[in-house]
């Protein structure tokens, strides 16, 4: 299909109660690679998101009460509906958000299996029966639907970020509102057109698009229908809305920033570690929670370390995410950019050798040079800030302890990542570095059926996994006497 007919095909309102509904005004979605208009799509106001809320409150009975199976086979049809329909979403999210297509096609692959993961789970939600310890009673455990969910995702992976929620809250048999970013809006409103196509029945799933992000939601949050939210976004945001969720005592998922550290020792199989910072840096270009912000080497590997990835970066293919043997595409907006250049300034300022890169790209779009910093200085903003974007800082170390207290030098914790050829020092690394995940040998880490989420202010919960389903479960306890 081409880029003109896929975005004709794209659906431009709300999505409230199965019906999509325009809106006076309307929010433009540009191209980051070229900075042209895409699409104008529907702008939510506070009384569209209540009405979105009253769609979802109207059918939460109904959808709870929906046989496990059935509500599996739904999503297991919007899985087969997604491959069918693969090349669509690939190149719908490199438009909007500028990766390149061979990255796209394994967000769909990653955001997919999502939807694969849950329909098998949707039919696997159990309890416990037993015996008091006084042999008095009976104990019943048994799991339920929270509720109403109001689901808030990010513009760094418009698909994957929306199906890990929307796949566990349904297969739980809970009712969703989706907001998804302004800057990436056009994937989410795809994706319910497949879920309506999938045969999803009509409220189940709603979708508020915004350019007013809090006027949208404080009043959702203070709702008390609404019994949950979940966030994918920046901390700062995280913790402001967890401080309004408070209100109503909400339950919450909060998936937020990192700040990864990439710990390179002398023993590390050098050419798996480089293979690994490139995919933990450079993949989604440098704009992953997950990215590795921090390279801290070993001094007696660090030049050669610095040498190889340098010589990598160099080779890199910059352009629009459509073309051929592009691997860096554009970052998200100008903002983007000026905050590489400012975090790039500040650490060669203050000491650190730039190797390659350091500067946007000049040309159309918000492009900023693949870059390598090294013997990058404590005191440095950018051991501090979530980079963001397609730079590899590294810094050197001597010793193990100074490695681990290195990394762990953060207020975040989502994952680290380690290479070493040491059994007993990889065992060690996952008991002292405070992460909630973490590569040992290798530089990408997501599956749907493992629990993602972070420590510190990294977050709250977990996606994925056995345990991703159980965000949107409560359990209850039931005592009755023998009989
Ligand atoms: P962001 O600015 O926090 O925005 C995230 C979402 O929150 C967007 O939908 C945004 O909508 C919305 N939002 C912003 N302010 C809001 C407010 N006051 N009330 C309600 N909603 C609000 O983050 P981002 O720049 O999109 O994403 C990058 C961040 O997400 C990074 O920090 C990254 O580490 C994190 N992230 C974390 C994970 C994880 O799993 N831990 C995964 C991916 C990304 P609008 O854009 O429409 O304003």
């Amino acid at each position: 299909m081409s880029e003109k007919d896929l975005l004709a095909h794209v659906p431009t309102g709300l999505f409230i109660g199965g019906k999509w509904r325009p809106t006076a005004s309307t929010i433009d979605v540009l191209d980051p690679s070229t900075g042209v208009v895409l699409a104008s799509i529907a702008d939510a106001s506070a009384a569209d998101a209540t009405a979105a809320l009253d769609a979802a409150v109207a059918v939460q009975d109904d959808w709870a009460a929906t046989a496990p199976r059935v509500r599996s086979d739904i999503l297991r049809k919007a899985f087969d509906l997604l491959q069918e329909r693969r090349d669509e979403f690939a190149l719908l999210m490199t438009l909007e958000m500028g990766k390149p297509l061979a990255e796209s096609n394994g967000e769909v692959t990653y955001g997919g299996e999502f939807l694969r993961w849950f329909s098998e789970e949707a039919v696997r939600i159990t309890g416990r029966y037993g015996v008091n310890p006084e042999g008095t009673g009976r104990m019943i455990v048994s799991q339920h639907p929270v509720g109403p969910c109001y689901l808030i995702t990010p513009w760094n992976f418009p698909l994957a970020m929306a199906t890990r929620k929307i796949a566990p809250a349904l297969a739980a048999g809970c009712t969703v509102v989706i907001k998804p970013a302004s800057l990436t809006p056009l994937t989410t409103l795809y994706f319910a057109k497949l879920l309506d196509d999938a045969g999803l029945p009509a409220g189940v799933v709603n979708v508020l698009t915004t350019s007013s992000s809090s006027a949208v939601t404080e009043p959702l949050l203070h709702d008390s229908r609404l019994r949950k939210l979940s966030f994918t976004g920046s901390t700062p945001v995280g913790q402001k809305l967890i401080q309004q969720s408070a209100t109503n005592v909400l339950r919450t998922s909060m998936e937020l920033g990192g700040n990864a550290p990439f710990v390179v020792f002398d023993d590390a199989d050098l050419d798996a570690a480089v293979d690994g910072a490139i995919a933990a840096k450079f993949r989604n270009i440098g704009q992953a929670c997950t990215a590795a912000n921090r390279f801290i080497v070993h001094a007696s590997v660090v030049d050669e370390f610095a040498r190889r990835v340098t010589e990598r970066v160099k080779g890199f293919g910059i352009g629009r995410g459509t073309e051929e043997g592009v691997t860096i595409g554009p970052l998200i907006d100008d903002r983007a950019v000026a905050k590489a250049g400012k975090l790039v300034d500040d650490a060669v300022s203050k000491g650190a050798t730039l190797l390659t890169g350091g500067a946007p790209v000049d040309r159309d779009g918000t492009f900023f040079a693949p870059t390598v910093l090294t013997d990058v200085q404590p005191g440095s903003d950018i051991l501090r800030e979530e980079i963001f974007g397609p730079v590899l800082a590294i810094v050197p170390f001597t010793d193990e302890a100074d490695a681990v207290r290195l990394a762990n030098d953060t207020e975040y914790g989502l994952v680290s990542y380690v290479f070493t050829k040491d059994l007993a020092r990889g065992q060690r690394m996952i008991d002292k570095l405070q992460t909630g995940m973490m590569g040992l040998n290798v530089g990408v880490i997501s599956n749907a059926a493992a629990p993602f989420g972070g420590v510190k202010q990294s977050g709250i919960g977990r996606e994925g996994g056995f345990e991703g389903i159980h965000e949107y479960l409560s359990t209850k306890y039931t005592m009755t006497p023998v009989p």
